[in-house]
């Protein structure tokens, strides 16, 4: 089933909600090192969404600044209440949030349309034949039109 717009998500506490007015730009899995550190999982869920179409409905946030190696710049947000990450801002590209998809209420409607950084994806996670797929870092035209 396809995601339902508007939809909404939060916090595994129920302090923090958020609420989307539009259908995500797009979803992708990163199976990256880091990834797999924030989320003590085999991949992060990363939803693109127009940062004009997001917002919070409740709670008080804490905010982490994450600086990766190619200097791209990741504010995540946190609930204050119980420290489960929600969402990503982009200091440098304000016009896009970055929800986690775990966090969203209806999770399992997402569907990825790209998993990337699989050189150091688990063993044991198959990737379907027909979705864009980067070992390392991805053709962002192709993750986008895909
Ligand atoms: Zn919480
Ligand atoms: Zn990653």
């Amino acid at each position: 089933m396809a995601l339902e717009v508007p939809f909404e998500g939060g916090c595994m506490c129920g302090a923090l909600r958020y609420r989307c007015a539009e259908a995500p730009a797009m979803t992708l899995c990163c199976h990256c090192t880091d990834c797999q550190r924030r989320t003590g999982a085999a991949f992060g869920i990363t939803v693109s969404v127009n940062t004009s179409a997001f917002s919070t409905l409740k709670g008080e946030t804490t905010s982490w600044l994450s600086i990766r190696q190619s200097g791209s710049k990741l504010l995540f947000q946190s609930c204050a209440v119980c420290g489960t990450r929600c969402w990503g801002d982009l200091p440098d590209i304000p016009e896009s949030t970055l929800i986690l998809g775990g966090t969203l209420d209806d999770a399992i409607s997402l569907e990825p349309s790209a998993h990337i950084y699989t050189a150091t994806k688990q063993p044991w996670v198959s990737i379907p034949d027909n979705i864009y797929e980067a070992e390392n870092k991805p053709d962002w035209r192709k993750v986008f039109s895909s």
